[in-house]
């Protein structure tokens, strides 16, 4: 399954379900329902939870991209086609690293971790590659669909180390732009662009000068003698035109146009089989590899539940009940069934713990987990990328 550009048509507001969960405290009950009455409940988050933690999101609260209309990610098949593009994907990435490194969890991810603690949660997905869950409670159990910023991997030997000490290679090959770096540190004002993936663009920055390392296993290596080529200071030479090298490093990331990795997919189908709720936080569900998830419990007839500000790709599937309208039973219910809220996730989950602290006490010892044998394995190291596949 391949990543591909998220869904751009504006994403209209959509109805409050039920219909009473309008304010604040009335969608906090509604959510607080949904969980108390549900065994076991898989929560599905996106870039919409670490806006608070100063990320950017893909688009604005009407569902578009409001917020960069200039937003061009970089597509798989251009990094490992082409030198130029790896050149401008590392410089923008290098220049945008500090600001992600610098993130720390907001008090949503703070709130889903306690939700998961408590037991009221059984298990997480996440579209983002902030790492900002882990960070927030470092032993829950992650599934991270689109692959994680803070490592990078070798396409080649798939080596995979840490995205710091890469990051330092790129400021000794790259004197110049490290000094930029430090002069835009200091000048809050340049007008740059972050991306949700930790790149910034600069305006009028040319890239084809900046300079990357290939991966060092790979360049000891024999068979790729000759094939990898190196300047004095052990940087890339320059590749004209398109062809494959053997040693490029890539972030492990998802990009789009690239596979998702064949055990994280089954990884989180079988989250979703195992719950029987699914709760969506700062998500539009733009992308077709978290849609999916989304539709695939509701053709298992589970429970529904999203809390987004704005609209969400092809909503009105999950509450029709094939009457072509938001079926009664979640209209008129009390959340129980299925809800759908337009506040900000960290807002509604904080007041739906305090009123399931209250009440439930704490749920540890009931908790049906939905993490697998794979899934207490995975950590920091997962979420990488296939590249035979995505061609
Ligand atoms: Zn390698």
């Amino acid at each position: 399954m391949l990543l591909r550009i998220p869904y751009t048509t504006p994403l209209p507001s959509f109805p409050a379900i039920p219909q009473t969960a309008t304010t604040l405290p009335t969608a906090i009950t509604a959510v607080a329902n949904f969980l108390l009455n549900a065994r076991s409940t898989l929560v599905l988050s996106g870039a919409g939870i670490s806006v608070a933690s100063g990320l950017p999101d893909y688009r604005g609260p009407q569902g578009t991209y409001t917020l960069n209309k200039e937003y061009r990610p970089i597509f798989y098949g251009d990094f490992v086609h082409k030198d130029a593009m790896r050149r401008r994907y590392w410089a923008r990435s290098f220049l945008g690293w500090k600001g992600v490194e610098k993130v720390r969890p907001n008090k949503t991810h703070v709130a889903v971790g306690r939700l998961w603690e408590g037991g009221w949660v059984g298990g997480i997905i996440t579209q983002n590659v902030d790492s900002l869950h882990s960070m927030s409670h470092p032993h829950m159990p992650i599934t991270n669909l689109h692959g994680l910023l803070s490592t990078v991997l070798c396409l080649t030997c798939r080596t995979q180390s840490q995205r710091s000490p890469f990051q330092q290679e790129l400021h000794r090959l790259n004197p110049t732009w490290s000094e930029f770096l430090e002069k835009m540190q200091s000048t809050p004002d340049l007008p740059i662009k972050r991306g949700p993936d930790g790149d910034i663009e600069v305006p009028g920055v040319k890239y084809e000068g900046f300079r990357y390392p290939p991966c060092p296993t790979c360049l000891k290596n024999s068979t790729f003698h000759g094939m990898i080529r190196v300047d004095g200071d052990g940087a890339m030479e320059r590749i004209e035109g398109d062809g494959n090298v053997p040693g490029v490093v890539k972030p492990t990331l998802v990009f789009f146009g690239e596979n998702l990795r064949d055990e994280i997919k089954r990884e989180a189908e079988k989250k979703v089989d195992a719950a029987d709720s699914i709760l969506v936080l700062g998500s539009s569900l733009a992308t077709y590899s978290a849609w999916r998830l989304v539709k695939r419990a509701k053709d298992q007839g589970k429970k529904v539940g999203i809390v987004n500000m704005g609209g969400v790709r092809g909503e009105d599937g999950f509450w029709d009940d094939g009457e072509g309208k938001v079926a009664a039973r979640y209209r008129l219910g009390d959340g129980t069934e299925g809800v759908r809220v337009e506040f900000d996730a960290g807002d509604v989950l904080e007041g739906v713990l305090e009123i399931l602290e209250r009440i439930d006490g704490k749920r540890t010892n009931r908790r049906v987990p939905l993490e697998s044998q794979e899934a207490s394995r995975q950590d920091i190291e997962l979420g990488g990328i296939e590249i035979a596949a995505a061609r």
